[in-house]
């Protein structure tokens, strides 16, 4: 009988202060189960990824995070919110604001700090720029589950969240994962409502004609016939008719506040802008990924379909 004393290390409540972080959860480091692991080689053997080739690489790191973090022993799941009511905007409202990449990579590491300030060792913080897989490690901290529309949905304040990850070499204590009954149900309203159906009937997304990926992720010219129904940058419909998006938490962080000639750009103004003028408006915003020369992609597709 293992008669050792228990090793854990709890968070503090005050570790968030300032950070805006709405929600965490802890999980203990393993390798990602594999059931998982079949089912993301399997949407990849499927070319269901489009042309994001990088998704394809580095899988060996992402079914195993200690290889992100020598000696790493726990992952702090981090949620925090964006939403702000801004119905009709082309673009998808995570892009109004400051990029989220710089935004909670920069709370993240206070957090970090204050955690290796309390316990030591070592840290890292990924916000979407490490192969890990975020929504499974999220779901093991009993941060939400995963929806229909392959969202992560935070029971109660749903899914208009960033989510960004802290691995530690230290023993924190496992939040426990939400109960088994706690999922979509049979609502299906994001099923029906996605513009290009897109959300397959096994739950998967069929990311090739996701206007999320044609308008920010696609490569060179979009598929013949593409329709974006008018998305410039991203699309919201599948969150935004999820009714657990009914009540989303409404205290952002100031970064996120949407800036006004983003919220308000159509296609035909987005098809004059010169560089100068896309570089201005888009500094540190996460539009600035598909350049200027993608954006105006979008807008003249938009503007050919409404011809
Ligand atoms: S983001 Fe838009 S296109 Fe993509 S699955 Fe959701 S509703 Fe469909
Ligand atoms: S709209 Fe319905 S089916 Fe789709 S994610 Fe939300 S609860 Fe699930």
């Amino acid at each position: 009988m293992n008669s050792e004393p228990c090793q854990w290390n709890k968070l503090p409540a005050d570790i968030w202060t300032g950070t805006g972080v709405f929600r965490y959860g802890v999980s203990d480091i393993s390798p990602v189960d594999e059931t998982a692991v079949l089912h993301y080689r399997q949407w990849i053997a499927r070319h269901r990824h489009g042309t994001m080739q990088y998704m394809e690489r580095y899988a060996e790191v992402r079914d195993n995070p200690h290889l992100l973090l020598e000696g790493a022993e726990s992952i702090i799941s981090c949620a925090i919110p964006y939403h702000t009511p801004l119905a009709g905007c082309a673009i998808s409202s995570y892009a109004l604001g400051d990029d989220y990449h710089e935004v909670v990579r920069n709370r993240l590491e206070t957090v970090a700090e204050r955690v290796r300030g309390l316990f030591g060792g070592e840290t890292r913080v990924c916000v979407d720029t490490a192969p890990i897989r975020e929504r499974y490690w999220a779901v093991r901290a009993g941060l939400g589950f995963i929806g229909i529309n392959n969202q992560l949905i935070i029971p109660g304040a749903g899914s208009y969240f960033f989510l960004g990850e802290i691995l530690t070499t230290v023993r924190l204590k496992p939040t426990a994962p939400l109960p088994d009954h706690m999922d979509c149900g049979r609502c299906g309203r994001c099923v029906r409502a996605c513009p290009t159906r897109a959300i397959m009937g096994d739950g998967s997304i069929d990311t090739s004609r996701c206007l999320s990926y044609l308008t920010i992720e696609h490569k060179g010219d979009l598929p013949e016939g593409t329709d974006l129904h008018g998305c410039l940058y991203g699309c919201d419909t599948c969150a935004r008719v999820c009714p657990h998006n009914a009540h989303p938490p409404t205290d952002i962080l100031p970064e996120f506040t949407p800036r006004p000639a983003v919220a308000a750009l159509t296609a035909a103004q987005a098809t004059e802008l010169t560089q100068e003028q896309f570089s201005t408006m888009m500094r540190h915003s996460a539009i600035k990924r598909t350049k200027l020369t993608g954006l105006q992609r979008n807008a003249q597709s938009i503007l050919k379909q409404q011809s």
